[in-house]
């Protein structure tokens, strides 16, 4: 086993060798029902209550292909600008395991439904590097196994196992990346870079949530270095199911740099799948990966083949909504801002809820300022995101309308925000709770402004003598004397009204 202490550093590693990736992405779509049979696919049921005789491979049930499954992976295709097969067969994928009852996975091998197709996805620096996509094919997802009685919860030192088949036959689509080469030391950037724009796209087709956390989207990490100047591939590793953007990333630095250890040294790499651990950020030896002639794969007998009308197709590309990097790159000339300040909003994930904002009202301006600003900051504080704070965008307009308005200043608006996370209600009822509103009327002002240059007759004769600067201590000490609710630019005329000095 490789551990930590064997690495070369990523930049002696970058020196010598040109790292090859290639990254298989599991999606699991978000049909009501499974690929080839009704059973529901809600998460969280009684193990095994959503079974039938086709997920469960009992002898003589036959599968039924779902439309919507089919229609999801055309939408993928197309969105991945992939050409789409005018007709194309499932394949059955044999091997053993206990999560897959038929003994076999239906899936696609030579005739994907969708292929030849690319991404192009942005890099921190606004940079945009274009993935080839060899195909995207339609398959089903196993069932679950839990291993019971070790400490790990690996199948190593378990006292015994168990099995759940709700997940059996859930519609997987899977996408396939060509060798990715050319990226350099960049290339785990391009990974995680990669697999964030591909969930973007999924979502804004709607066809799966692509939560990483919860397995409905998760890659595998392909990767083998070649050294400098060379153009044969090395020989290469499988780092499976690693299922959060940053470990994607990792998972391809850590590979690279044992792979250039290993190389460096003399040594050959063995092809292999292997497990990331999030702990410690390495990876370590799974089983030696089959070749494809293991798996013997044959035409599945019980499904007709697919056979998309060009007219359904050209359909369904009219109807594709507008996808992620052209939406960002037009929200980015319309308010304005850099790829910079793009990005920085992209991994706060406060894209959907500005947009949701400006179409409750707000400016552009200002919904970007309260949610990466004061709601950001919170989320942090709390350790959620952003779209699980207990505001909504139509929430947030409203306090940028207050603000727009002159009820509130910058000051008393955190306050409501802060009111309205603390479940207090809405905007305009913590205003009216903690009685927070602008004050601006002269006669309320009137004798704060008076003590305040009462208290303060050495800063009152400075402006007297027409250093007007001056001002602000006692504008300061209004605001301070009203709780931070006068009106700061009112007040500062009051005061220069009432010590008979003009502005300018
Ligand atoms: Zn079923």
């Amino acid at each position: 086993m490789t551990t930590t202490t064997d690495l070369v550093s990523y930049e002696d590693a970058l020196a010598s060798y040109d790292p090859v990736m290639g990254l298989e992405v599991h999606v699991e779509l978000g049909t009501k029902t499974k690929m080839f049979c009704g059973c529901s696919t809600e998460l969280g049921g009684e193990p095994n209550a959503q079974t039938c005789p086709v997920c469960l491979g009992l002898p003589g049930a036959l599968p039924v292909v779902n439309a919507t499954g089919v229609e999801s992976a055309v939408k993928i295709g197309l969105a991945l600008n992939c050409s789409i097969a005018e007709w194309c067969r499932f394949a059955r994928k044999n091997y053993f395991y206990p999560d897959m009852p038929k003994n076999f996975q239906t899936s696609q091998y030579d005739e994907p439904i969708a292929f030849d197709g690319y991404l192009d996805v942005q890099l921190e620096d606004g940079e945009t590097f274009r993935v080839e996509i060899e195909r995207a094919h339609m398959e089903e997802d196993t069932g679950k196994s839990t291993h019971v009685g070790g400490a790990t919860g690996r199948i190593h030192g378990a006292s015994h196992s168990l099995l759940d088949y709700n997940r059996a036959g859930i519609p997987l689509i899977e996408i396939v990346t060509k060798p990715i080469v050319g990226a350099g030391e960049r290339a785990p950037e391009v990974a995680k870079a990669y697999v964030r724009e591909l969930r973007e796209v999924i979502r804004a087709l709607g066809v799966s949530e692509a939560r990483m956390e919860m397995g409905q989207m998760r890659c595998d990490v392909n990767l083998s270095l070649m050294p400098k100047g060379a153009d044969k591939f090395g020989t290469r590793s499988e780092t499976k199911n690693v299922n959060s953007l940053r470990s994607v990333e990792r998972a391809a630095r850590f590979e690279i740099m044992r792979h250039a250890a290993v190389l460096s040294s003399g040594g050959t790499i063995v092809q292999e799948t292997r497990h990331f651990h999030e702990d410690t950020g390495s990876t370590t030896s799974g089983r030696v990966k089959e070749e494809a002639e293991d798996y013997r794969y044959f035409p599945e007998p019980d499904l007709v083949p697919v056979a998309p009308s060009r007219e359904w197709v050209e359909e369904i590309r009219a109807a594709l909504p507008e996808l992620p990097l052209v939406r960002r790159t037009r929200l980015l000339a319309e308010w304005g801002i850099s790829a910079t300040e793009m990005q920085a909003i992209l991994n706060a994930g406060a894209l959907d809820p500005i947009v949701a904002t400006i179409e409750a009202g707000a400016d552009a301006a200002s919904a970007r300022k309260w949610w990466m600003g004061e709601l950001a900051r919170s989320a942090n504080e709390s350790g959620t995101s952003l779209d699980e704070l207990a505001i909504t965008p139509q929430q947030v307009a409203r306090v940028a309308e207050l603000v727009a308005k002159g009820d509130l200043n910058d000051k008393l608006a955190r306050q409501v925000i802060e009111g309205v996370l603390a479940g207090e209600g809405t905007p305009d009822e913590v205003v009216d709770k903690r009685g927070l509103k602008v004050v601006s009327d002269d006669s309320a002002l009137g004798t704060a402004v008076d003590e305040a240059i009462a208290g303060n007759p050495g800063i009152a004769d400075k402006i007297r003598g027409g250093k007007v600067a001056a001002a602000g201590a006692l504008v300061g000490a209004v605001m301070k004397a009203t709780r931070g609710q006068a009106d700061a630019a009112r007040v500062k005329e009051l005061i220069l009204e009432k010590l008979g000095v003009s502005e300018g």
